[in-house]
């Protein structure tokens, strides 16, 4: 039954196949195995000496009486070494020596036949069933002990080799794993293209059977595909299109890495059907193309309207300017000849006349200024410090009048309108003189550069501050709109001129706001972006 048993090798329940015990041995406290040597000698005084020569050597030893406890063993156990005795009764040494060479398992442990004497035939048997040495009695401890640890040598580098070829088996197991996970096909190449290795999911997307790719050249699946092009951007997507066995073609992303090997390189391409991404790209392209379109159309008639109104709003302003002049000349007519005709009432009537008429004169005149803000002119070098000079002499008088002073510290040159400039300053400056208060304007012009930010270009912020009448925060937006006047009735104005900034600002591509409190005084900033000659 054992001797069966051990005839039939691997099939064996008793069989421990390499999966399950790689490694043989006891561990020492050095991390090195313990080899296994079986000693077997029916006589017990020969298996005493005989583990008293190799006790020395600080391996496991196992002794039997007779060859088929000595089979026993080698069902349970891998051998560094076997000392057989040749002479037993029952089953002798090369009987033993057959049985154990018979089987898969233990066909390659070394067996040392010990002998009491010299017989050519026993010697032909011997190394005919695979012994690798005879040692005759009686045994001389130093040469069994030499000749036993040259095998226990031999054994652990092959142990050795086991666990190393073990663990790239286990990570070649991996590797495999991993590659059938992936969500990509995953074809793995020679340099030249020839396929070594797919995936599932290679076969399900090139609709072609794992057995029919290898061998073939990548190209066939990608017929654009180039090593070299892919080794220049390591890592990077390439989009390129894909063949199907079936030569319906698709577009795929790929990423190709190089590995190199023994063999040479190999390279992993990850190959992705884009086939839908693709698709919602080119309806996002269209629907944007669309959008464009549309804004285009729309943005060109906004144009038309906006040239149309302005124009008319030009036209009108223009064309009412000489009616009115007739009313106001008319009515100042009036009064010089009839004054003594009239009572004080109607002379009183005929100055509001006159006063309302000149307001709405002024009013147009303000209207037109603010229409023909240009836009087109083309920006030059201005010195911000000479447009103040011109500024402080258009308002000589109300500064002389007022008592103002004007003070600035030093003012950039920049790319900008000249004339615009000029509109924004005077209209600052002379609100900051008309909207005093009990004491003599106070009028501060700074300009700070800021540098760019993340998402905006380098800007110069300027600010005009006044020690004037201030307005209430909660106003300080409504007033740089068309007409929107605060102070109206206590002071002249048409409630444009903060409009005509806020248009001049914005066409120097800046902003204007201002910060105040009633009674505090009030600052107005505006910003211009910096631009380079030629933007
Ligand atoms: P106008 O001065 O002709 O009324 P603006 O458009 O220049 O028109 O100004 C709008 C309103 O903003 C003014 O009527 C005034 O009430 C307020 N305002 C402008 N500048 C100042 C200032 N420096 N201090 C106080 N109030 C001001």
């Amino acid at each position: 039954m054992l001797k069966s048993a051990i005839m039939e090798g691997c099939e064996t329940p008793l069989d421990l196949s390499p999966d399950t015990a790689p490694f043989q041995g006891e561990a020492l406290p050095s991390g090195r195995r313990r080899a296994k040597i079986l000693l077997v000698d029916d006589n017990g005084d020969n298996l005493v000496s005989l583990e008293a020569a190799l006790d020395g050597l600080n391996e496991e030893l196992i002794l039997a009486r007779s060859g088929l406890e000595a089979l026993h063993h080698v069902l349970e156990n891998d051998f560094a070494a076997i000392l057989l005795d040749v002479k037993m009764p029952e089953m002798d040494g090369l009987e033993t020596a057959e049985i154990i060479r018979s089987r898969k398992r233990s066909r390659n442990s070394p067996i040392i036949f010990l002998t009491g004497y010299r017989s050519d035939e026993h010697l032909f048997r011997g190394y005919d069933l695979g012994a690798v040495d005879f040692l005759f009695k009686p045994i001389v401890p130093e040469i069994l002990r030499s000749k036993v640890s040259v095998f226990v040598e031999l054994w652990r580098s092959i142990e050795v080799q086991k666990a190393q070829a073990e663990a790239l088996r286990k990570s070649e197991q991996q590797f495999r794993s991993l590659l059938e996970a992936a969500p990509d096909a995953m074809v793995i190449s020679k340099e030249d293209g020839e396929i070594v290795l797919v995936n599932s999911r290679a076969e399900s997307i090139f609709g072609c059977r794992r057995d029919r790719l290898l061998g073939k050249n990548i190209r066939t699946l990608v017929p654009y595909w180039s090593a070299q092009d892919f080794a220049a951007s390591e890592g990077a997507f390439a989009d390129l299109m894909a063949r199907r066995s079936d030569s319906i073609e698709f577009p795929a992303a790929i990423t190709s890495s190089p590995l190199r090997t023994q063999d040479g390189v190999l390279i992993t391409s990850a190959i992705r059907d884009v086939t839908e991404r693709c698709k919602a790209e080119e309806h996002i392209r269209q629907l944007n193309l669309e959008l464009e379109k549309r804004v285009t159309e729309r943005t060109a008639a906004l144009l038309r309207s906006n040239e149309q109104l302005t124009q008319f709003a030009y036209a009108a302003s223009h064309d009412l300017q000489e009616p009115l002049r007739m009313v106001v000349s008319y009515v100042q007519l009036l009064e010089k000849r009839y004054k003594n005709q009239l009572d004080g009432t109607a002379v009183q009537f005929i100055n509001y006349a006159v006063e309302g008429a000149l307001r709405m004169e002024a009013l147009l005149t303000g209207l037109r200024e603010y229409l023909q803000i240009e836009e087109e002119r083309s920006i030059e070098v201005v010195d911000c410090n000479l447009v103040l000079e011109v500024v402080r002499r258009n308002l000589e008088a109300a500064i002389r009048s007022s008592g103002a002073e004007v003070t600035s510290g030093g003012l950039p040159k920049l790319l900008a309108l000249e004339v615009s400039l000029v509109q924004i300053f005077q209209n600052l400056v002379g609100n900051a003189i008309k909207y005093r208060g009990a004491a003599p304007p106070r009028i501060q012009v700074s300009a700070e550069r800021r540098a760019a930010g993340d998402s905006s270009c380098a800007e110069w912020l300027f600010s005009v501050q006044d020690n004037g009448i201030g307005i209430e925060p909660q106003y300080l937006n409504r007033i740089f709109g068309m007409f929107k006047r605060l102070h109206g009735a206590k002071y002249a104005g048409a409630g444009i001129g903060l409009a005509i900034c806020s248009k001049a600002v914005e066409h120097l591509g800046g902003r204007i706001w201002a910060e105040s409190q009633a009674g505090q005084g009030s600052t107005f900033f505006f910003t211009i972006p910096e631009k380079k000659a030629g933007q």
